[in-house]
């Protein structure tokens, strides 16, 4: 199924393909590229662990020398090219050394590899931290500031955001707390990578009987490896979609209650005391600067600028939805009252899923599960490639990948339509496996920059997702809004790949985190469109049946009807995020579980766990 659609592809993206059946090479596109100015490059893999440490070990020995470089210069005759824009091209060069680090610890099949991968990332982000701290480098920028340059555009950002760094690492303060601050940021870093791996770590398995299981769809039941016995089924509370699909549609309580309370705990015996430490870690770096709390510290270089102009914007935004939340959680809980002959019933934080899709299906008609027969996974990878095709003026290709980490990997490469110029590349990991990243993401590998040599390096990015699989019978079937991410996170991709930044700094998505999400907010809307849907969306089993005016409409209702409950939750957690990092006495040990229950009793039942 999915070879055949891909040829489909081929025919609808480029006449040339029809030509013969050999793919396409990065090496087809030299020259276009180099007429273009721009620079190819399909990253270099490495295949054992002791490569990709060895890696590693070179790009930081490289960097360290572009440093020695930059401190070793006449202050006297020091150029924005020889401090600034080096600085800039080091920093860039050891970033794709960590990127792919990044890709191989989260999509190797090899654990050994995953490992290695985990030590290089951790190794590069405390080189990272102190290069901050290289006295000699500072003062280089420094002198080059003094002179007062006439910096304009891109160039005067670079320089003043260089500049807003060093004063945010600390490099201002006395050499002891300075030397301080280092390291606390290096702990920081460590710890922040260790939460990540102990979650994408936990394994959940948790085994349920086929009566526990009553109102899953029998497509749920049959995908590969959940029945793993007579009456026995298991499910991974750590696999995002198995995770949804279970609280949205078992009809017992207890299995949505249990598999919650399993999913919203991953990896805590480990993790609670390592986010004590990192509160702390960051509460002492923020007083250590001259801030009142985190909050203040990170949200300076956002649109909020400060911790209370966030909690304002947050509080006014509860405020607000509140209304429309309340009525939306009394509809959910006459249904519970229904259900459960009980006209006390409370709606509980495993309910709202549930009681949010039986309300679709009951008000506005909608079967989420039953929509998944016009998402098949190529055909909405198709359909979305021409859309985006044609709004932005882009053409995709298959190329071959010389090396794929798993057998189903797919590279592509993005030209311009009208120039013929070669925009960049992007791989496809899409399902799940273990040991894999478990979310939905853009990762950056090689970032755009314009190089030394004034030739331009286009960007190489990879997407990682977890759909769900294909079975032996049945095509990968995504829910709607599985397809709305993948048109959102692929917008992070087109985001990285069609920058024109001068410098790997502001390149893509290497935007001010406050806007990051923007583009692709934007973009994931098409999903909403009937229009847009019909050039895409049709049930598997019979292509001439597209998805119903009146059902479009009907999802479009239903999202209003969930948008009180969705956002406020969203509040939730920023809110919860502020708390954390409130102003904090230093001498006072961090409890998160106490900001936790505080949250909860001021968010009701959004985030009722544990
Ligand atoms: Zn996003």
């Amino acid at each position: 199924m999915k070879s055949s659609l891909l040829c489909v592809l081929f025919i609808v993206a480029t006449s040339s393909s029809l030509l013969g059946a050999e793919p396409k090479t990065v090496d087809d596109f030299r020259a276009a590229a180099a007429k273009a100015n721009a620079v190819l490059t399909i990253p270099d893999w490495e295949q054992t662990p002791g490569a990709v440490e060895a890696s590693m070990k070179d790009a930081i020995a490289k960097a360290n020398n572009g440093l020695d470089q930059i401190g070793a210069q006449d202050l006297s005759k020091v150029t924005f090219k020889s401090s600034v824009v080096a600085l800039d091209d080091l920093t860039y060069q050891a970033g794709i050394a960590a990127n792919k680090a990044t890709i191989i610890k989260e999509t190797n099949t090899n654990p050994a590899m995953r490992t290695a991968a985990e030590n290089a990332v951790k190794a590069f982000q405390e080189w990272a931290v102190g290069i901050d701290y290289r006295e000699d480098v500072y003062k280089a920028i420094k002198a080059f500031a003094d002179i007062h340059p006439k910096l304009t555009g891109e160039d005067e950002k670079l320089l003043k955001e260089t500049l807003r760094d060093y004063r945010r690492a600390g490099l201002d303060l006395p050499l002891d707390q300075r030397k301080e601050v280092e390291q606390l940021r290096k702990e920081l870093s460590k710890l922040g990578t260790d939460f990540d791996t102990n979650i994408v770590k936990a394994t959940a398995p948790v085994m349920f009987t086929k009566a526990d299981l009553d109102g899953l769809p029998e497509s749920f039941l049959a995908a590969p490896g959940v029945r793993t016995g007579d009456d026995a089924y298991t499910v991974m509370a750590n696999i995002t979609w198995q995770f949804i699909t279970m609280e949205e549609n078992a009809k017992s309580e207890a299995t949505r209650k249990q598999l919650y309370l399993i999913h919203d705990t991953l990896a805590k015996d480990s993790n609670v005391a390592v986010l004590n430490q990192m509160l702390a870690l960051r509460n002492k770096i923020a007083l250590r600067l001259g801030y009142k709390s985190w909050d203040d510290y990170q949200t300076e270089i956002k649109i909020a600028k400060t911790g209370a102009n966030a909690e304002k914007y947050i509080n006014d935004l509860v405020a607000g939805i509140q209304p429309k939340f309340d009525s939306e959680l009394a509809e959910l809980q006459k249904l519970k009252a229904a259900e459960t002959n009980d006209p006390n019933a409370r709606i509980m934080v495993w309910d709202w899923r549930y009681y949010g899709n039986q309300r679709n299906k009951q008000k506005y008609d909608v079967d989420k599960e039953a929509l998944r027969a016009y998402f098949p996974f190529q055909k909405v990878l198709d359909g979305m490639f021409n859309i985006y095709q044609s709004i932005f003026g882009l053409k995709f290709e298959k190329i071959a990948a010389p090396y794929k980490w798993i057998a189903d990997l797919q590279l592509y490469l993005v030209t311009d339509a009208a120039s013929g110029e070669p925009l960049g590349m992007f791989y496809l990991d899409m399902f799940p496996r273990e040991g894999k990243f478990n979310h939905f993401a853009q990762f950056d590998i090689i970032s755009g920059k314009l190089l030394p040599d004034s030739k331009y390096q286009r960007p190489t990015v990879a997407l990682l997702c977890n759909f769900p699989p294909p079975t032996a019978d049945k095509p990968s079937l995504l829910t709607h809004q599985d397809v709305e991410t993948l048109f959102h996170e692929f917008g992070h991709c087109l985001h990285s790949i069609v920058t024109r930044a001068k410098y790997g700094r502001f390149a893509g998505t290497h935007v001010p985190g406050d806007f990051v999400e923007a583009p692709s907010q934007m973009l994931q809307n098409w999903v909403w469109d009937k229009k847009v849907l019909d050039t895409f969306a049709a049930d598997y089993r019979d292509l001439s049946k597209k998805i119903p005016a009146e059902i479009v409409k009907k999802m479009n209702d239903a999202k209003l009807a969930n948008a009180g409950v969705f956002y406020r939750r969203q509040f939730a957690f920023a809110s919860l995020d502020l708390a954390l990092h409130d102003p904090h006495p230093e001498d006072m040990p961090y409890d998160c579980k106490f900001f936790y229950r505080s949250i909860r009793a001021r968010h009701s039942f959004l985030t009722l766990g544990t």
